[in-house]
Parts: C-alpha cells; structure tokens; sequence
C-alpha cells in the first residue's frame, strides 16, 4: 500500500503521478516470475523473439508523440528534447532487433582430424535494467530490447523521478502481448527494488545507469555472487579548441552540448579547454549564444532549456554554483537559481558560464550535471590533453580543430570512450557502442555490437565425427 509521488519540475504544484513504493517482496515476485518465463521464451529463436519485439516497436512509433509528452511532463525537458529522445529509441531498438538475429558464433579448423569445432552463445538468464531520470526512455531501450533479443528475461526499475515515462515504455510490451514474465516492471526506492535486483540470486547480470557511487555500489555487491555488470556511470566532459578551430562553429557546437536537457545529459559538454590565443575570441562567442538561450517550460515550443529534474538537483547545482563562486572561478553569465515570476513554483536555473576557472577547483573536477560551463585557459594542444586527462571520468570529448596531426594525437592521447572532432560530445549513434572508460563505465558498453554481446555467454562445442 505504500507509494510515493512524482511532480512536474517545472511547476512542483502539479502531482504527475502516485507510485507503489514497492517492497523487496515485490521485487523477489518479479524476479521470480522471469526465472519460471525464462523456461520458455529462451528456447524461442531469434526470428519468434523478433516478431514480438517488432510490435513492440509499432507500438513505440505509434505512441511517440504521447510518450514524448509525458517525458516532457516528468522530466521537465522541452518537448523537442523528448521527442528526438523517443526516436532516438526507436532508432536503437529497431537495429538491436536486426543484430539479435544473428547471435553469431565461430567456426574454427579444429587441429585434430574428424572434429568439428565451434563455438555459440546463449542467454543469460534473468537480468536487471536500473535506470536513471534523464534519458528515462531511451536508456531503458538500449537495454532491455537487446537483453530480451538475446532470449533472456527482464526485471526493470526506472528511476522515481520518471517512473510514467518507464511504464508506457513497458505498455509497449505488454500490449504486444509478450508471454507473462518475460518484462517486470517494478517501480520503488534504490535501497528496496535496486537491491533485490543487485543481489537476488536469480539475477545473472545488471545493466546499470546512475551515479558512479551508486555503480561502484551495485559492482561491489554484484562481484560476490559473480554476476555480470554493465556500469554506465557519470562524465566530466571536455571540449578542446585548438587556435585554427572554427571559433563560431565551436561556440555553436559547444553551447548546444552544455545546456540540452539543462546540462543534464551524461554526455553534456562541462569543460572548455582552449588555448590562450583565442580564448577570448571563443568566450565571447559562447557568451553570444548563451545569451540566446530562453528558459522556459518545456511544453512552451519556444523554449530552449527546461527546468531541471526536481528539487534534489535544484539544491545540488545551486550549491556548485556557489562553491564555483567562493573557489574564485569569475562568473560570466547565469549562476542563479530562479524563482522571480513564472518560474516561482519550477526548478529553474540560469545557463551559467564561469571563466578563469583552474584544474583544482570543485566545478572542474566533479560532474555538476546542470547548466554549467567551465572555461579553462590552456597553454597549447599538450597541456590541453593532460587538463582533459586530469579527472577520474572518461566518458565523451570533443576537439575542434582543422589540423590533422593533432586530431590523431587527440584521438591516441584523450582518455574518454566516445571521442569527436568537430562535433559536439553528445553525438552517438546505435550501431556503434557506446560506454566511459575509468569512472565513467565498466563492463562491456551498451548499443553497438556489444549490447547484444552483453547480455550472451559463449560455449564451446567439440564433435568427433569419426574419419
Ligand atoms: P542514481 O545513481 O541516483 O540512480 C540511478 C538508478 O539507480 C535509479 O533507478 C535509482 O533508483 C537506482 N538506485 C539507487 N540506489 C540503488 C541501490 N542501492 N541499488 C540499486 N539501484 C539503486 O543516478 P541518477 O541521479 O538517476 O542519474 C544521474 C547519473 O546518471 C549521472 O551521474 C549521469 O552522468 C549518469 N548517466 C550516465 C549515462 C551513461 O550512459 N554513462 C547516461 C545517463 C545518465
């Protein structure tokens, strides 16, 4: 009987949702349930496994449009924002369900004459989806659709800021009629439903993206029981710009990745490394297109950046923005939480840029995930590299340059598992995976060739057919 509520964050007077606040119980159902599905729908093919997923995927075409506006509605991101995320989904489950048809295995010349030898992969068994609140459709997708291609089962908890926008990507599944069990959706707290699915016996792996404290916590516990762990985690995420970068595309390019979403994509670019010689040219470019950022709700078509997503994150990045203040880093634009006129009742925080800022200071080190830049001077493209370096995340990046040497240099030297040269770092694409390396993600990365591979173990087959 217990529940807990959801509000809209850009006005918290509006109650989007009352959820069970589910208890272990619950969770210990769920898994329960997928371990007897797992029976049947692992000893599908691929080819039956597909037909139900394909409806599935109608039925996520079909409900785009509504799923985009409760996106909007819980998350507080503009419109635009959630449906590009909805078809950014459709996009990666439409090429997990081709590449879940051909399981590939190997064939091998075994060195010993009359035998066969080859290897193939099978399903896992019951795996976990935890996800977070800021990509609450599309990062569901990139997991669950390849774990269930792969013939495994699934027990899925959204994130409690976004648990509508997780049940009508469940309904998809349900209306497509999918056998019972093989998709549980259970909403409910980290400390409950997280840790039956981190811990229950029955769980073969977790796909996880959050935190890297609550990451590094379900790794630890996962690591007893030998289950597998996909970690998703957090990201500090430079841009460099080199002196023969095209300043206005850069400035451009640079202030789209910050401040989508309200600076709350994993991906979001956080530093600004650029060399001394034009870093004058290029702040006061940012500044430019910062200052035509209107903030606003996301259901309004004008608005550029929504609130961010509830009162937590509101008192997260409102105290950054003040240690950012107190470390000496020079404000240049933004740095306030608002709270003047239409934005009394929402979580809304100015696009903010700091200048002069150094590599010891808190907002350059730690991910702040709001709508914060901060501009670092750099002395040249080396000093660049090691300042990119010099935190424990190596999510995305970014250089923009026309040199082709340093480009190669960049891509050798930068420590961050998605790299861009003259993109911004937010850009990815399904058929290519997609993961941090250091703190930022461990395990094999999602989408791509490895969201499949994830979720399968290999076996190995000998055959002596007697010559
Ligand atoms: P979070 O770690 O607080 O929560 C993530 C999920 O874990 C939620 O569903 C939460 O309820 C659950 N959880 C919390 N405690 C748990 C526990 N003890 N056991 C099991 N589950 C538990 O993260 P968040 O605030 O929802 O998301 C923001 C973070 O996610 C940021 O750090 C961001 O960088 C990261 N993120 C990373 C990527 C990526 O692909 N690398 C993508 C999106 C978000």
């Amino acid at each position: 009987g217990a529940t807990f509520e959801q509000r809209n964050p850009a006005r918290l007077t509006e109650v989007t949702g009352i959820w069970p606040a589910s208890t272990r119980e619950d969770a210990r159902a769920a898994v329960e349930a997928a371990e007897v599905a797992f029976a049947s729908w692992s000893k599908l093919t691929p080819i039956a496994r597909a037909s139900y997923l394909k409806k599935a995927l109608e039925n996520m075409r079909e409900r785009a449009s509504d799923i985009a506006g409760v996106l909007t509605a819980e998350n507080g991101k503009t419109i635009a924002e959630s449906r590009a995320e909805v078809q950014s989904g459709i996009d990666e489950a439409e090429f997990q369900i081709h590449e879940g048809l051909r399981m590939y295995g190997e064939t091998v010349p075994s060195r010993r004459d009359g035998v066969f030898a080859y290897s193939i992969r099978k399903p896992l068994g019951v795996v976990s989806a935890i996800t977070p609140w800021n990509f609450p459709f599309n990062v569901p997708v990139r997991k669950i659709v390849p774990a269930l291609m792969a013939g495994n089962t699934c027990v899925f908890k959204p994130a409690s800021l976004t648990p509508m926008t997780g049940l009508m990507f469940t309904e998809c599944f349900v209306d497509a009629e999918f056998p019972a069990g093989v998709l549980n959706f259970v909403t409910g707290g980290g400390s409950t439903v997280g840790a039956e699915f981190t811990t229950n016996p029955a769980i073969r792996a977790i796909s996880f993206t959050g935190s890297e404290e609550v990451g590094k916590r379900i790794h630890r516990m996962a690591s007893e029981q030998l289950i597998k762990t996909q970690l998703e985690m957090g990201g500090k995420n430079p841009a460099i710009v080199l002196e023969d970068a095209d300043l206005d595309a850069a400035a451009k390019s640079i202030v789209r990745a910050a401040y989508v979403c309200a600076g709350q994509w994993c991906t979001a670019t956080s530093r600004v490394l650029v060399v001394k010689e034009v870093a004058e040219e290029l702040t006061k470019r940012l500044l430019e297109e910062v200052e035509r950022i209107h903030i606003g709700e996301g259901v309004d078509p004008n608005t550029d950046m929504g609130p961010v997503c509830g009162t937590e994150q509101l008192e997260t990045i409102g105290g950054y923005l003040e240690t950012g203040k107190k470390e000496g880093a020079v404000l240049l634009t933004g740095g306030n939480v608002r709270k003047d006129g239409q934005f009394a009742d929402g979580c809304f925080i100015e696009p903010t840029v700091f200048g002069e800022v150094t590599e010891d200071m808190t907002i350059a080190r730690e991910e702040i995930f709001g709508p914060v830049l901060a501009v670092m001077k750099v002395q040249d493209f080396d000093d660049a590299i090691r300042v990119a370096n010099n935190v424990r995340f190596g999510l995305a990046s970014a250089v923009y340059t026309k040199d082709l040497n340093r480009t190669f240099r960049y891509i050798e030297e930068n420590d961050a598992g998605v790299m861009h040269v003259n993109l911004m770092t937010a850009i990815k694409e399904p058929h290519l995976s997609f993961g941090g390396v250091k703190e930022s993600g461990h395990g094999l990365p999602e989408a791509g060739k490895t969201g499949i591979e994830f979720f399968t173990e290999h076996r190995v087959v000998y055959i002596n057919y007697g010559r």
